[in-house]
């Protein structure tokens, strides 16, 4: 009988949803791709979407609306102050999360700068399972010094370990000893850690750390954008997971922690916004005191009425256990199928993405010479598949050495794409990987001072773009299935 239940580990879910809208897109022939591409700097970040065919550059602000939010929105409260879709908000994040002081702002990154203002003092410690672009930046601007505390595995792309998210709880215990309360900001702990391949941390784990924080006297802030995934992990891989339903996870994992920074861009399904929760009152009055100055009054943070609307009804969707399992089902086809095909990606495949191990796909590049962003601009020009280079390029801080992990995200947007567009996606790669030989190392001729990964733009080492020898043998048709 057909299932809507995966039956291996590798199948899709048919989707708990249909296409009431549609966006029209169209692959560009090779010739403009290689202009586009150029014009870009070899970043995909500064390509225009409308020369993109397969957008996969980021699960963020890009999922389809559901009609119920759509609908929503018309109900949005513009009112500057006390307005009622804040008010609807509050309840949604009280209801799914537990948590009593709801600060929205923009998006995550809003929410970050002002938590790492209120917490983080010049010379303090911020222990976290690796880190995260904004999330880093923003602890560091206020002075704060970041720590990784990550399992070894989460840097070990073939390591099959079930939670790369977790906390190395003995490395996290000897920054506590030597430094806690007075040099330690808060304690980070990101769900289905996005910069390890979207892996997830397990709820044993987390409240070893909750344990750790509270004997230590340091406050534990979660960076809770991708929870739900993780909490459908958890309920996969963890005895006590079993019989929870997915919401039950859910507020299990948000009880654990002093307080939480959504960016909604990802599993809220909304295009903008993000948002603090906090328990301890003082430190909500902290933060409030600060959001009128960067964001916009407390009842809006930055949003419209009618985004805040859009978003508390995602936060409600993003607790139905269907569509995240549907979500969860689309990563784990599209890595099932670059697998079978020898191609080396971030195993176990996590949440929201694909991982291509650039080291291992183009091993005769280096690192100095940005692998993870010519393999990125050479899926473009392959087949109008836009991903995001999560390497050296992203990772590295000024001058410190990195050798860390050297990776292209293809990203799944969600309730957007289906089956043929990632079977596309996997054409795509294997032809590259076919050919990969042909693709050079880049040189950064544009380095930004903040992030630079969004804006840098570089240019092929030999002079030649490799684009020249990987066109012909896909200028006729897209490897399409
Ligand atoms: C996207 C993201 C952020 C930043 O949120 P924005 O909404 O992009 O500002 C922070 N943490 C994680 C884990 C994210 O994925």
């Amino acid at each position: 009988m057909p299932s809507c239940e995966p039956r291996g580990d590798d199948d899709l879910v048919v989707p708990p949803w249909k296409i009431k809208v549609v966006e029209l897109i169209a692959l560009l022939d090779p010739r403009e791709r290689r202009r586009a591409l150029v014009e870009a700097g070899y970043n995909t970040f500064l390509l225009r979407s409308e020369d993109v065919f397969v957008d996969l550059l980021t699960d963020s602000g890009t999922s389809a609306l559901s009609q119920e939010q759509r609908a929503a929105m018309e109900l949005g409260d513009e009112a500057y102050a006390g307005s009622r879709s804040f008010f609807r908000l509050e309840r949604a994040m009280r209801e799914v999360y537990g948590y009593r002081h709801l600060v929205p702002t923009h998006q995550g990154r809003g929410a970050e700068h002002l938590l790492s203002k209120v917490l983080v003092r010049p010379g303090q410690l911020v222990p976290s399972n690796l880190y995260f672009t904004t999330s880093r930046e923003h602890a560091e601007l206020a002075g704060g010094r970041w720590v990784d505390v990550a399992v070894p595995e989460a840097q070990d792309t073939t390591s099959t370990h079930p939670f790369k998210g977790n906390v190395d709880l003995a490395a996290l215990e000897n920054v506590l000893r030597a430094a806690a309360p007075e040099r330690v900001a808060f304690v980070r702990v990101e769900t289905c850690v996005n910069m390890a391949g979207g892996q997830p941390v397990s709820v044993a784990n987390l409240a070893a750390v909750r344990e750790l924080t509270r004997a230590h006297g340091v406050p534990l802030i979660l960076d809770a954008t991708r929870l739900s995934e993780n909490a459908v992990f958890v309920k996969d891989r963890e005895p006590a997971g079993e019989s929870a339903t997915l919401p039950g996870v859910i507020a299990e994992i948000a009880a654990l922690a002093d307080g939480a920074v959504f960016s909604s861009k990802k599993d809220h399904f909304v295009p903008i916004g993000g948002f603090l929760a906090l328990n301890d009152d003082e430190l909500a009055e902290r933060v409030r005191e600060l959001v009128v100055v960067y964001e916009g009054f407390p009842h809006y943070g930055g949003m419209a009425g009618h985004d805040l609307e859009a978003l508390a009804q995602g936060i409600r969707e993003s607790t139905d256990e269907a569509l995240v399992r549907h979500y969860l089902s689309q990563s784990a086809y599209l890595g099932g199928l670059l697998l079978e095909r020898g191609i080396p990606i971030v195993v176990p495949v996590g949440a929201h993405a694909v991982f291509l191990d650039a080291k291992r796909f183009l091993p005769h590049v280096p690192q100095t010479s940005f692998p993870a962003q010519a393999l990125a601009a050479a899926l473009y020009l392959a087949g109008g598949i836009r991903s995001m280079e999560r390497g050296i390029v992203s990772g590295q801080h000024g001058d410190e050495p990195y050798d860390g992990l050297e990776l292209v995200r293809l990203t799944i947007p969600r309730r957007v794409y289906t089956e043929e567009h990632l079977r596309y996606v996997a054409d795509v790669v294997t032809e590259v990987f076919e050919r990969r030989e042909l693709v050079s190392g880049l040189r950064m001729t544009y380095e930004p001072t903040h992030l630079r990964f969004f804006q840098a733009r570089f240019e092929p080492e030999g002079g030649e773009p490799f684009a020249g020898s990987l066109e012909p043998a896909l200028a006729s048709e897209p490897a399409s299935s």
